[in-house]
């Protein structure tokens, strides 16, 4: 038995949300161990303006990194030591992730100053480090750094509505509200599953039959039966 294993069998008790709604996901996974705190180091050089949110989103990522490595059970890489963000006048993207570190828009930022969940976005994405792998699907590693963004960091957020049009392959917060979703009906340890599968190039749909008992396809359609009236 792994050391993954056995933090499983330890797992809390879920907190069930009131009144059947989803709401920000708090199940505690007891293999909480110490992380280092990664430095990080912010160069808002090509906007002395923006100095003050890049501090800000520095500690808010410091304090966010044990977090996040902790919510997807990583035991089988390192940490990082270091994590740079860089903010850039031209980039197409408001925020994008490397293994350089992060870099971020300086028009976007001036535009959207609340925006610090887009630094967990992209700082999950560096907790994830997945290796090159066609089985990695990209839906689906958006999806869970949208849901530690939108299920875990942001407080309450105002939930995306999901319509008969969409589907689990969305990304982003489609994909998210899908995973919570399923993480509260059927396996609080679902999305550190899929982040372990990734991490070891052996994810593949059945996992998610492994963890709930039903196929993918038969999932989305009953949880977008709870949300299409
Ligand atoms: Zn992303």
């Amino acid at each position: 038995m792994t050391i993954f294993a056995i933090a499983l069998l330890f797992q809390q008790p879920p907190v069930l949300p009131t009144g059947g709604a989803l709401t920000k996901q708090a199940y505690i996974l007891s293999s909480a161990k110490a992380v280092p705190t990664p430095k990080v180091v912010v160069d808002t050089s090509a906007a002395p303006d923006l100095a003050e949110w890049g501090t800000t989103a520095a500690t808010l990522m410091e304090q966010w990194y044990p977090i996040v490595w902790n919510l997807l059970g990583t035991d089988q890489s390192k940490p990082a030591e270091t994590i740079k963000v860089t903010f850039q006048l031209k980039q197409d993207a408001p925020a994008y992730a490397t293994g350089g570190g992060i870099f971020v828009s300086i028009p976007w930022v001036r535009s959207h100053p609340d925006d610090f969940g887009m630094m967990i976005h992209e700082m999950t994405h560096l907790v994830q480090a997945y290796p090159n792998s066609r089985s990695n699907p990209g839906w689906l590693v958006e999806g869970v750094a949208d849901y530690i963004r939108w299920w875990r960091y942001e407080p309450e957020a105002p939930r995306t509505k999901i319509t008969a049009n969409n589907k689990y392959t969305d990304a982003y917060r489609v994909t998210a509200y899908f995973l919570a979703y399923l993480t509260h009906k059927y396996d609080h340890a679902l999305v550190r599953k899929l982040d372990k599968a990734m991490k070891t190039r052996s994810y593949s749909d059945a996992l998610f039959e492994e963890s709930t008992g039903k196929k993918l396809d038969a999932l989305w359609a009953e949880f977008v039966a709870t949300q299409v009236k």
